[in-house]
């Protein structure tokens, strides 16, 4: 995706056979054709006969002996049976499933070339067979193509060689060959024909070489070219002691790395740079109060403040806390939501400067608010605004800083890589008194194991969230769904007032339920994941999560972050039916950690930053062979080359990786 120039399928001059693989694989041009690789490779030689232990995967060369046997299985199954003398004299029961058309293709004395799996003594069930075939076009390394619907690997084998055959010579290598020569890589070309065909495990790792550093270099060209230049501002004045007042004045200690990234904050929005500082800590950690205190400074220096949520829920909870803080102090903050009557009004005063700080969803983006004197702009949870709205809300005024803050600690390796030149502030630890959570993984779909406990739980007087993955049936099969769940428990927990919030309610309603719920008329509140995001009802202490195996594990942390607000223990329930290896492994990573930066860091691991940070919203390109984890070196190295090239770009050598670099910002910003 980040290769090359789009070339027409046009040029090729394709049979209808062919074109018909191209449609069916979502081919659009040749290089998609090119940069199609083997997700893995077979590697077949013949095996020594000590090497034919039970459940060894092998291959051999024979004989067949006698007529082969057919049996109907029943229903598409079927089972062909074969005995051959393989080259060691033995004599091998192979016996083939599900290709009953293997039996028209074997016959006795035909030379057979067979890949199977040793099943007991002598027996053999055949992956694949060849008959009458050269050895050396079954030996050797052979690549394995992710395919689709009945689409062979033969058939996607021979449509990628005929295209490499068709453009030898004319594959253009964009990397500069100065680069080339420093990290001593291979052409373009070969390096792809390295990648399709290897004939070494050596011409592999060169071919692997070359294409990671060229994705990886892509992509920051891309990247730092996108970026936002740090442009100069008017620094902001304000008086330290005033703020220092308003730290008094919170109901708590600030803990230590609040005091450390306000201070950071503080710094910049005295600079004559603006500010772009990414805030990161945990559900929980306290990053309101720091987007409080901010707000505060700003206002100080005279100018206007926006803080930007996700969700109308998250905005107004906010909205409240901010209130709460800063109107004592004489200071007008208002809501401007999608759901706000007064809103011709709210932008009036907005305009006017009769607004200090404004709390909002995406509303706050409309082309129709404008800004008195914008000096300020935070977003929360901020993985969710992509670049180009970040842009148009810093376009509203002229000494715009912009905070970030993110409840999904990201990795600072990881964070480096895709926020490039922003600043970060980390929130490590947990304001004290939290008294944490217990994290129990219960392997069955049902409540019924637990019930008694939540009762107990809801005597106490605590609250309780239910979270389903599916709002009703006909969503996704096999999912427990929210609205068939409330209909249910409202009934096993009575006396105890049940409430259902999902994403398809009107807002009015949604309110009144997480208002119902926040106020404890509502005891237990079976929703969908609204909530992950920011809401803060500190007596609900439970958590029971449907289908667990659904949630990625930075949002179940999130979810966690919910039930862990108060000075009593949550308790965090996660089902599952039947969960794999894999599901357990992930499961178990939750129930031993609590700490978000770690559990990111495995996240990361096990399902790659694109579902760790919704691919799609932050604009970061899913890699197809690097890998941001592990691939430090490319990396760096492409980092470097990046500065290198973009300090001078206009060098005859750069230009078409630079071009090609311009393109796709172009093509990723639509
Ligand atoms: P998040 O980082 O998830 O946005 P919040 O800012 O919502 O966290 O803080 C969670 C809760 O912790 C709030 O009720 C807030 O008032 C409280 N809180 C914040 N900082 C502290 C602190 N230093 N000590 C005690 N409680 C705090
Ligand atoms: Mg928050």
């Amino acid at each position: 995706m980040y290769n090359t120039p789009v070339t027409s399928l046009d040029t090729l001059k394709l049979t209808d056979k062919r074109r018909e693989i191209v449609e069916i694989m979502g081919f659009n041009s040749v290089e998609e054709i090119l940069e199609h690789y083997p997700s893995r490779y077979e590697i077949n030689y013949l095996n020594k006969k000590e090497e034919f232990i039970k459940g060894a995967r092998v291959t051999f060369k024979g004989k067949v002996l006698g007529p082969c046997k057919y049996i109907n299985a029943g229903y598409k199954k079927s089972v062909v049976r074969f005995k051959c003398i393989d080259q060691y004299g033995d004599e091998l029961n192979c016996t083939v499933f599900n290709r009953p058309w293997a039996y028209q293709q074997i016959k006795d004395g035909h030379d057979i070339i067979v890949i199977g799996i040793v099943d007991g003594t002598n027996r053999i069930n055949v992956v694949n067979y060849y008959v009458d075939k050269d050895l050396r076009d079954v030996l050797g390394i052979k690549p394995i193509y992710p395919v689709k619907a009945d689409v062979t690997q033969t058939m996607i084998r021979s449509l990628i060689k005929s295209v490499r055959i068709k453009l030898h010579g004319q594959i253009v290598d964009e990397l500069p060959p100065s680069l080339i020569k420093e990290h001593r890589l291979i052409s373009r070309e070969e390096a792809l024909n390295y990648i399709h065909e290897p004939k070494t495990i050596d011409e592999y790792k060169l071919a692997l070489s070359r294409l990671k550093y060229e994705e990886f270099l892509n992509f920051y060209l891309a990247l730092y070219m996108r970026q936002v230049p740090i442009s100069s501002k008017k620094a902001k004045v304000f008086a330290l002691d005033k703020i220092n007042e308003l730290i008094k004045r919170l109901p708590f200690d600030l803990t230590k790395d609040q005091l450390a990234v306000i201070k950071e904050i503080l710094i910049d929005l005295k600079s004559d740079k603006l500010m772009m500082r990414l805030v990161q800590g945990d559900v929980g950690s306290g990053k309101t109060v720091v987007a409080v205190i901010a707000l505060y400074a700003n206002y100080l220096a005279g100018y206007q403040g926006a803080m930007m949520a996700p969700t109308e829920i998250l905005a107004k909870q906010h909205y409240a806390a901010i209130k709460d803080l800063l109107a004592p102090l004489g200071i007008r903050v208002d809501l401007l939501s999608s759901s706000s009557k007064n809103r011709k009004f709210l932008i009036e005063r907005l305009q006017s400067g009769d607004i200090d700080i404004i709390i909002g969803t995406h509303a706050l983006f409309s082309d129709d608010v404008k800004m008195d004197k914008l000096g300020l702009v935070i977003t929360d949870e901020q993985h969710r605004f992509g670049v180009n709205q970040r842009k148009r809300l810093l376009a509203k005024g002229e000494d715009v800083d912009f905070l970030l803050m993110s409840a999904t600690p990201i990795p600072r390796t990881l964070a480096a890589a895709i926020y490039g030149d922003m600043a970060i502030s980390s929130i490590y630890t947990m304001p004290s008194g939290r008294k944490g959570c217990d994290t129990i993984v219960i392997y069955q779909n049902k409540i019924d194991l637990i019930e008694d406990e939540i009762k107990k739980i809801l005597r106490e007087g605590r609250q309780v969230y239910i979270i389903a993955s599916a709002i009703d049936k006909s969503e996704v099969d096999g999912m427990v769904d929210a609205i068939s769940l409330y209909e249910k428990l409202k009934r096993v927990f009575a006396p105890f007032e049940t409430g259902l919030l999902h994403g398809r309610l009107t807002n009015i309603q949604k309110d009144q339920i997480m208002n119902d719920f926040a106020e404890n008329k509502i005891k237990v509140l079976v929703t969908t994941t609204v909530v992950e995001v920011g809401v803060n009802v500190p007596n609900a202490t439970c958590m029971v999560v449907y289908n667990a195996e659904r949630f990625g594990l930075s949002q179940l942390h999130q979810l966690r972050g919910r039930i862990q607000r108060s000075h009593y223990k949550g308790r965090f329930f996660l089902l599952c039916d039947d969960p794999g290896d894999d599901v357990k492994a992930r499961l178990d990573v939750l129930a031993n950690t609590n700490d978000g930066f770690k559990i990111a860091e495995e996240d990361l691991k096990l399902r790659g930053p694109g579902d760790l940070l919704g691919t799609r919203q932050s604009g970061l390109p899913s890699f197809v062979l690097g890998d941001l984890m592990s691939d430090r070196i490319f990396i760096d190295a492409a980092q470097k080359d990046a500065r290198t090239i973009l300090a001078d770009p206009r060098r005859a050598e750069y230009q078409r990786i630079v071009l090609k670099a311009q393109k796709n910002i172009s093509d990723s910003l639509g």
